[in-house]
This record gives C-alpha cells, structure tokens and sequence, in this order.
C-alpha cells in the first residue's frame, strides 16, 4: 500500500522514511508541497493519480499549508476515501478541530515518535485495507443486483411474449383483457375484441412443410401487428394459426372497419397457398365483438361472442369478417 508523505523538511521525510521502512513501509513516495501531493494524486485529473492508501501531510508548508491542501483533497469524490494524517507541532484545540474539519482522521505531533508514528500509520492502513474491501463487495453486489434484475426483465418478457411470433402469448392475453374489462367496466366504455384465423391452415402445413407453416405465422403476425398502430391496443397469438385484437375504447362499427383493413392486410402479404378451397394466396377469417361490460359479465363472454362470429365467417366462405349477431347464440 503505497504512502504518500508531503512535508517541506528534507529532514522530517528523511525520519519517516527511516522509520516506515523498518517496520516493513516500503512503498513511500514524498512530495515538498500541497501542490506536488496534488499531481501525485491526481487531484484534477484522476487517470494520472498514483494510487495511494494513505497520506501524512504537515500543517504548515510553504505556499498552501495542510489545511486547506487537506480541504482540495477531501472535496475530490476520488480523494475522498483516503485516509489522511495530519503532522503537527501546534497541538492546541483550534489547531486540531481546524484538521478534523479539513477532513484528517488523525494527528500526530511533533517531535515525531516512532512508535507513534508506525502505530498510526498501521491503524490507517488497515481501515483503508477494510473500507476497500467494503467497497469491492459492495460493487460486486451491485453487478450482482444488475444481473438479477436484467434476468428478471428478460424472464418477464419471455412469459409474455410468444416464442415463435415474437408478439404477446395467450397469457398476456388473457391479462390484458381482464384488466381492460375492468376498466370498461369502471367507465362503462365499449370494448372490443377481433379474433383471426388463417383459413385452411392444415392443408398449408401439410403441402408446404411445418416450417414453412411457421414462416407463415410468423409474417401473419408481424403484418398484423404493424398494422395495429394504437398504443392502447394488443395483437396476441390466441392459440395455434389464431390471432385476437384487443380494441379498448373502440365501438362495433369502427372495429368492424378495422378488422376488414387486418384481413386485407393478410391478403397483402400474397403468400402462396395454391391447396385453399378459398383463393390461391393465405386468406383470414376474422370475428367481431363488441361490448360495455357490466357487473354480471365477464371477458369469457366477449371472446364467446367474437369465437361465434368467426365461426360464422368461416362458415359464410371464409377470407371475411363477420360481427357478432345474438342470433349466433340462438337470442
Ligand atoms: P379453417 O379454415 O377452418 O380454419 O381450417 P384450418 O385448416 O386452418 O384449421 P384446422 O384447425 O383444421 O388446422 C389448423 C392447423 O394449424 C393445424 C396445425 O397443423 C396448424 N398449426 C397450429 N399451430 C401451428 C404452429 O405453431 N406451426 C405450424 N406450422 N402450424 C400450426
Ligand atoms: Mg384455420
Ligand atoms: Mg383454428
């Protein structure tokens, strides 16, 4: 651990050094004035300083004495922590609380005392050895911390988020409308609810390949997900080739021209499905709901009551949309 002694007596540095290096201080370093200590520590510029565990600074120098040099250096963020030692010879009270002020743990008073000198020395040496120990298990606690809470965000966003389409699984789903009926429910807002499924899927996979039935959902999604653009709305993967749009706020009509836009949408992408009963490209079935939420209902009903029109679509010939009519549910 490397001292640094800052005294403008040759004969004063010349004991210290003596008397540090036998009791086993050998990594000395002396400086005549506040403002040579100052390059050594690299006061205004930290990437040149030594690094240093322990200063002896006199209190009285030539030019800026161990006060106030004492106070530049406890005022640096990078000095702070470094133990300093004041030497004196003035040892009344206001001398001594001038240097606990400027920030010195310590004195010692001339003449010089070898055993005291090495004693306080010592003590300095293992409290600075003590709080830097503290300091790196407190920034490895830190990296710790950091990590943790990066895997957690990465966990949150992998239970959320659908593996092969990248946009919101069934459970974010399921969250969203819950919390999005409420708060329907609170304001006696509409909500709205467009459930999608490619038409004739299985034949796709079967001719083209799985992967490049994945492909296809992948790009299903995407699309659709562009296409969505209010920040309030949620495009999820339902389950398998079926895709929902949640539309907080938006009422029957309006969702109804929004899912015509979605479907054609789908249709934009021009992706072959030469085996469709319903063109040569991959079409969409899309299903409509809409309600205000009130105390007896719950989402079940909306998703009901959407799966209902979509079913209907499909049934009509596909590649359309269909709003849900009480006649679906036999009302
Ligand atoms: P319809 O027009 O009535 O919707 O007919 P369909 O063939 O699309 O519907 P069906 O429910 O009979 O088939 C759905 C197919 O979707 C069957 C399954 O192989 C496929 N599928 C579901 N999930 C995935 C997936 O993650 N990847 C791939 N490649 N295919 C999937
Ligand atoms: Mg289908
Ligand atoms: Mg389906």
């Amino acid at each position: 651990m490397k001292i640094l002694v800052v005294d403008d007596s040759p004969f004063i540095c010349h004991f210290i050094k003596d008397t540090l290096a036998k009791a086993g201080h050998k990594d000395v370093i002396f400086a005549d004035s506040a403002f040579e200590a100052f390059e050594y520590l690299g006061l205004d510029n930290p990437s040149k300083g030594e690094k240093i565990s322990l200063v002896l600074m006199d209190f009285i120098m030539e030019g800026l004495d161990g006060i106030d040099a004492c106070t530049r250096i406890k005022s640096k963020e990078h000095l702070k922590d470094i133990p300093l030692i004041m030497i004196t010879g003035k040892t009344e009270d206001k001398y001594l609380k001038a240097a606990f002020n400027a920030g010195a743990m310590d004195f010692i008073t001339k003449p010089l005392s070898q055993v005291v000198l090495v004693a306080r020395v010592n003590s300095a040496l293992m409290l600075k050895q003590e709080m830097d120990r503290c300091k790196t298990r407190e920034e490895e606690l830190l990296g710790v911390t950091r990590l943790l809470e990066e895997a957690n965000t990465k966990l949150q966003e992998l239970s959320s988020i659908d593996g092969l389409t990248g946009i919101a699984n069934r459970r974010l789903f399921d969250q969203f409308i819950e919390k999005e009926w409420k708060r329907a429910l609170r304001y006696s807002r509409p909500l709205s609810l467009v459930m999608i499924d490619i038409d004739v899927f299985k034949a796709f996979n079967d001719s083209y390949g799985h992967l490049a039935g994945d492909d296809c959902l992948r790009q299903v999604a995407q699309a659709l997900q562009d296409g969505t653009k209010r920040p309030g709305d949620l495009v999820a993967r339902y389950g398998g080739e079926e895709f929902a749009v949640i539309l907080p706020e938006i009422e029957t009509d309006s969702a109804l021209i929004f899912a015509e836009t979605l479907r054609l949408i789908v249709e934009s992408l021009n992706i072959n499905h030469a085996y469709s009963t319903v063109c040569n490209i991959v079409t969409a079935s899309l299903g409509v709901a809409t309600m205000v939420p009130h105390r007896l209902t719950s989402p079940k009903i909306l998703i009901d009551h959407a799966d209902k029109a979509l079913y209907f679509a499909k049934q009509n010939g596909r590649n359309q949309v269909q709003a849900y009519s009480p006649a679906f549910s036999g009302q």
